[in-house]
């Protein structure tokens, strides 16, 4: 990991919602954007309540239309997270949201363009103290329908790079709208330079990143479904973030929001960027020793743990014992699958074996009974007491074929270890 570039600082929030810094020395946040219409507020209030529990820092919503920004008091009134408008085409949307109470404005240079009415939407932010985000996306800048005249005008700008037709116009038009901003010495703006390809992502952050020292938001422009659009995500933006350039990041799925949120967490916590919420799971890939239905009992067990489990307590879910002891190592609370039972450690000190119907009540239970231990300063986080020995059938080096050899496997079944 290399240091993080330093960035200047923006603030957004009120005593209502709830402050989030971006740039400087504030943590990596994560936001993401409501799915549903911001005209319809129950729901919109619902979804934003969702997205907070998740744990997003802050929720943008689209205001498209007049009906939408008047939507935006009621919804502000009812939630404590800091909300951006996302204004496309049409600045008057962003005066209506200023003047609702929004805590920050994202403009598409890509569709309001007009200075005068950039420069109305500046001034109205900067008498409230709003930060703005100019959003460059690869598919919105409008220059893009006339590629080849300005190929022929910037082909030569980043003539190294294959994409160096759309960074030359992502960086040209970030240059020329920031100009607008400067002409009002404002500088309370973060910037993005979205894409669909993940190496242009990559190059677009890094060439802007020297240029500017505005906060950075990162993202991956249309990514697709979870499915793929996490691997086209995590790949150019934790390249970014390992590099040390990146103040917010937002994954974009065709799928519910709330995934945006959490693997987008998921990724700072991978690279150490925040500290983790929660518990963390870690759990085998399955394979042809496998002996419960690990699959299930991993979601499932995720899914409890999210409910019930605060600190970020170290979880391991393997399901077998050949592999399971070292790859658990370091778990608070582990359980070891075998011949439909589960064996439970906690912080290395068995405490329960239990058949297969009976692993995720045990499991929990244990889980929040070692979070109410860690409370009461009984017990410390990854703190591990006693060593988990390696399974009988391998023991000493190699002496697991001599018991293969004698047809002795039955007896030592991973449910013998430990003296049980
Ligand atoms: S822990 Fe056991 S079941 Fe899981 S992948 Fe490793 S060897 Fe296979």
């Amino acid at each position: 990991m290399s240091d993080r570039r330093v960035t200047r600082q923006v603030t957004l929030g009120d005593d209502a919602h709830g402050y989030v810094k971006i740039g400087g020395d504030a943590p990596v946040s994560v936001q993401t954007m409501t799915a549903g219409f911001t005209y319809e507020i129950d729901r919109c209030v619902a979804e934003i309540h969702k997205l907070a529990a998740a744990g997003a820092d802050i929720v943008r919503v689209a205001v498209p239309e007049r009906k939408d920004t008047e939507a935006l008091t009621k919804i502000l009134h009812q939630v404590q997270v800091p909300i951006v408008a996302d204004v496309h085409f049409h600045f008057e949307r962003a005066l209506e949201a200023i003047e609702a109470g929004v805590h920050k404005i994202r403009l598409n240079p890509g569709n309001i363009q007009d200075r005068d009415q950039v420069l109305r939407v500046i001034d109205a932010c900067k008498e409230r103290g709003l930060p703005i985000r100019v959003g460059v996306n690869e598919g919105s800048i409008v220059e893009r329908k006339d590629k080849q005249k300005r190929m022929t005008e910037l082909g030569g700008v980043f003539s190294d790079n294959k994409h160096g037709h759309f960074l030359a116009i992502m960086v040209a038009k970030l240059e020329e709208y920031l100009e607008i901003f400067h002409e009002r010495d404002f500088h309370d703006v973060v910037i993005s330079a979205k894409s669909i390809d993940p190496q242009l992502v990559i190059s677009a952050y890094q060439e802007i990143s020297r240029r500017f020292d505005y906060p950075l938001h990162l993202g991956v422009t249309h990514a697709g479904p979870r499915e793929t659009g996490a691997i086209r995500s995590v790949v150019p933006l934790g390249h970014l973030l390992a590099s040390g350039v990146g103040d917010t990041v937002r994954i974009s799925y065709a799928n519910d929001p709330v995934f945006e949120v959490e693997d987008g967490l998921e990724l700072l916590y991978c690279l150490e960027l925040r500290q983790r919420r929660g518990a963390e799971l870690i759990a085998c890939p399955s394979c042809g020793r496998i002996q419960v239905d690990l699959f299930k009992l991993v979601q499932d067990v995720r899914r409890k743990l999210a409910e019930q489990i605060e600190m970020p307590i170290k979880v391991a879910v393997m399901g077998c014992i050949v592999n399971g002891p070292g790859e658990a190592e370091g778990a608070d609370v582990a359980i070891f699958a075998g011949d439909r039972r589960g064996i439970i450690y906690v912080q290395g000190e068995r405490v329960a074996n239990v058949p297969e119907e009976e692993i995720l009540d045990r499991l929990l239970e244990e889980c929040r009974r070692f979070q109410s231990r860690v409370e009461r300063g009984e017990a410390t986080l990854g703190q591990k007491n006693v060593a988990i020995l390696p399974p009988d059938p391998i023991g000493e080096l190699g002496s697991g074929f001599d018991k293969i050899a004698a047809g002795d496997v039955e007896k030592t079944t991973p449910l013998t270890i430990g003296g049980e």
